[in-house]
Formats: C-alpha cells, sequence, structure tokens
C-alpha cells in the first residue's frame, strides 16, 4: 500500500526522533477519531463499483481489497517498523520464520549460493541447510565472529549474506558493517536477523545492511502473545519482490496480531532498555557466583566481542544472557541445570524471549533439542547451559529465584 493511504490530516513533520515514530506513525484514523489505533479486524473490503474494484485488483489504484493482500491494521505495523528501523519500506508475515521464507522464495532460485553464519537461530538453519536445498539453493555456513571465513566463502553465484547478531543462546555479535562490505563486493545483499536487538539498540540498514528481519513474536509484541515477523528493506524490493509473492504465497500477518504488535512498538524503547538494564545487574551477579562457571552476556568485559557489541549495539547488552553451571561431565551439568531451572517459583520455564515475564530455558533440550551431542558441544551449546531471557521484574526477586537453585547446586549429581 503506497503512503497516499497514510495520509493524516496533519502528517508528521520529517526528523522526528524514532521515540516519537514509534508512538505516532501508522494510518489516518478512521472517521470517528479514534486515538488507540482500530482493528481492522475483516478478511475483505467493499469496493464501490466493478470498475474501481478491477483497478485496485490490477494494483493500478490504492485501496484494500482482500486481506491477503494488505490490510490496514498490517499497514499500519509495517510503516511503524520501518520507521524505527530506518527503513523505506517493511513487509509484516505471520511469523518470524515466514518473513524468512518470504525473504528466500523471493530473492533466491535454483543454482544460487547463501552465506550464513553457523550459529543462526535452529529453524534459520534447518530453513537453509535441508528446505532450500531440495529446491537447489546452497548455503555454506561459517564462522559467527571470523570475517575472513565469510569472505573466503563467497563464490560468482552468491546472492545473499544471512547474519544474526547477538545470537541464541551464545550471544555472539558478529561486524555488520563489514559484512555489508563482503556482500555489496560480491554484488551480494545482506540480511541481518535484529530480534535479539531490536531497532532500539541497533539498526541494521544504518549499518550498510539491505534486508532486516524480524521476528515480531519477541520483543515487538513484548507481553508475549502473538506470532509476528516482517521483512524491512527497500521500497523496489518490497513493492516489486515481497508484495506481489506474499500476495501469491499467502504468508501473511494476521490482522489482530498486526494491531497488537503495533501497539508493542509503543513501548519496545522502554521496555529493551529497561530489561537490558536488569540483563546486565543479573549477568554481573552470576559471573561472581561461584556455582556458575561461565556467563555469555555482550555488556560484559568477559564476552569476546564486548567493545564491537558495545559499539555496534549503542552500549547496551540486550536482554537474553546465557550461563552454564559447573558440573563434572554432561550427565552432572545437565542435573545442574535441570536443578536451577526447577527451583525458579518467579521466571516462566519456558522458550521464547522479548517478553516483559522472565523465561528460563535449556537450550540443549529444547532449541537445540533435535542436534546430536556432537553437534550440541561444536556449536558451544553444553548441557550445564541455561538462558534467560530477562523480563521487567525487580531484579533481586530474580536473583533470589535463581540463587535458590545455584546454592544448592554442589549438592547435584
Ligand atoms: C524466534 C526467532 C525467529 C523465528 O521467529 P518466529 O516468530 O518464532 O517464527 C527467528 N530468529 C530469531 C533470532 C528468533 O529468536
Amino acid at each position: 500500500m503506497s503512503s497516499e493511504t497514510s495520509t493524516d490530516r496533519r502528517p508528521l513533520p520529517d526528523g522526528l526522533h524514532p521515540d516519537t515514530l514509534a508512538v505516532r506513525t501508522g494510518l489516518a484514523p478512521s472517521q470517528y477519531g479514534e486515538n488507540s489505533e482500530a482493528l481492522y479486524l475483516t478478511s475483505c473490503f467493499v469496493q464501490p463499483d466493478a470498475a474501481t474494484s478491477a483497478r485496485r485488483f490490477a494494483s493500478e489504484e490504492d485501496g484494500y481489497t482482500y486481506s491477503r493482500t494488505s490490510n490496514p491494521s498490517v499497514t499500519a505495523f509495517e510503516y511503524r517498523l520501518a520507521a524505527l528501523e530506518g527503513a523505506e519500506a517493511a513487509i509484516a508475515t505471520a511469523s518470524g520464520m515466514s518473513a524468512i521464507l518470504l525473504m528466500g522464495m523471493g530473492l533466491l532460485k535454483s543454482g544460487d549460493h547463501v552465506i550464513c553464519s553457523r550459529s543462526m537461530f535452529g529453524s534459520t538453519l534447518k530453513l537453509f541447510g535441508s528446505e532450500f536445498a531440495k529446491f537447489g539453493v546452497e548455503t555454506t555456513f561459517v564462522s559467527q565472529t571470523d570475517v575472513a571465513e565469510w569472505r573466503a566463502a563467497v563464490r560468482p553465484n552468491t546472492r545473499l549474506l544471512f547474519a544474526e547478531t547477538p545470537t541464541n543462546p551464545l550471544t555472539e555479535v558478529c561486524d555488520i558493517a563489514a559484512l555489508a562490505d563482503i556482500a555489496h563486493g560480491a554484488g551480494a545483499l545482506l540480511a541481518v536477523d535484529n530480534c535479539f536487538a531490536t531497532p532500539i539498540l541497533q539498526r541494521p540498514i544504518s549499518l550498510g545492511a539491505d534486508l532486516v528481519i524480524h521476528s515480531g513474536t519477541k520483543f515487538l509484541d513484548g507481553q508475549g502473545r502473538v506470532m509476528a515477523g516482517a521483512i524491512c528493506g527497500s521500497r523496489k524490493l518490497v513493492d516489486e519482490v515481497f508484495a506481489p509473492l506474499i500476495r501469491t504465497a499467502g504468508m501473511v500477518l494476521a490482522p489482530f496480531n498486526a494491531w497488537v504488535v503495533h501497539k508493542g512498538l509503543e513501548t519496545l524503547a522502554v521496555r529493551v532498555k529497561a530489561q537490558s538494564a536488569n540483563a546486565l545487574e543479573l549477568a554481573r551477579w552470576l559471573e561472581s557466583h561461584p556455582a556458575v562457571d561461565r556467563v555469555f552476556y555482550p555488556g560484559l568485559p568477559s564476552h569476546p566481542q564486548h567493545a564491537l557489541a558495545m559499539a555496534q549495539q549503542g552500549g547496551v547488552g540486550g536482554a537474553v544472557i546465557a550461563f552454564a553451571v559447573k558440573g563434572e561431565g554432561i550427565e552432572q551439568a545437565r542435573a545442574r541445570a535441570f536443578h536451577v531451572i526447577d527451583s525458579t517459583r518467579v521466571c516462566s520455564i519456558a522458550t521464547n524471549l522479548g517478553d516483559v515475564k522472565t523465561l528460563i530455558c535449556h537450550p540443549a533440550s529444547t532449541s537445540h533439542g533435535r542436534l546430536s551431542e556432537a553437534q550440541r558441544q561444536a556449536a558451544g551449546v553444553v548441557q550445564g547451559l541455561i538462558r534467560l531471557a530477562v523480563g521487567l521484574e525487580h531484579v533481586p526477586d530474580i536473583q533470589a529465584d535463581l540463587a535458590r537453585g545455584l546454592d544448592s547446586c554442589a549438592s547435584v549429581g
């Protein structure tokens, strides 16, 4: 939908700060002048006459027809997310994975080559490594942090570099600007999954990325209610590649979910900053706990890419921490990790992130449960590892919740 549909009675001035855009960007209100954005829960739109309908279906005239093509609640979310990411346009999808599917279907064909970090989200690894491979798209998986490996993997048919930073669960950080240079030198595009950092901490397009992928299910919603996803990028790619394709392939965002995530963006900045501050406090405390072997958090000086993370993420480490409990061997480490998780009474035992409720999970048996033990060890997802997606609770309450298990760890296994 072109911006003509968004014309407000009083269009927003140029140059507004992202905090303002997060609250104010959207579509014009309806004739009723609602202040909170309307929810357009409708699958189709009534046309004034057959000729107008024909022009709209042929994309010769703006106007909503059918919600697989577009819907005002979805458009409003797309405008707001694009504004926050500093992108020309965005297209919303049913989930984060369907955004990645849409990107792959739109950009790649048989014979094309992709370079992807080995540390990407598990379903992303499966989508490129298995599903796209069936259609003749080959993917080379490289080190998250070794820029030289990305450069060496480039081939004449490389069309896309795809990175995620920080990664799940070990919060490894890659250099977006360096990867953008490699992609553009190869005539390829760089896409960045910005799920962990969000545009509040990191705006990949300003660092040279061409596309930004989001799982709206995480921080954008922020209260763990709905599934959502999006691709942000140039107006040309969105209008000419992704919008026609989503109309054909149908992985659209439901209007209700779009409305929830659109409203979620209004509080994204305060949530991400507050949850990150809580995470830093907990990460420091965890690092000092005798039962903890190692803490993975970009905001700690002990993190291998701490300096890069601080430069790239506005000096903030994000709201996700991973930590490994001490243990002699796989069995004991696993038993102790389970003990810490099971001793919590406040944290939710759940595999999601970006919620205002703190979530705790055991990556080796959940997100990375489908890998072999050898693959898990290679990925650093050891049995003692726990992931904490920090929420908005009072920090000492979460600290006490974790201390209950950590303080009694030595007696386990
Ligand atoms: C959750 C997640 C996804 C997938 O998003 P869904 O909305 O669950 O489909 C992709 N990338 C990252 C980094 C994620 O954390």
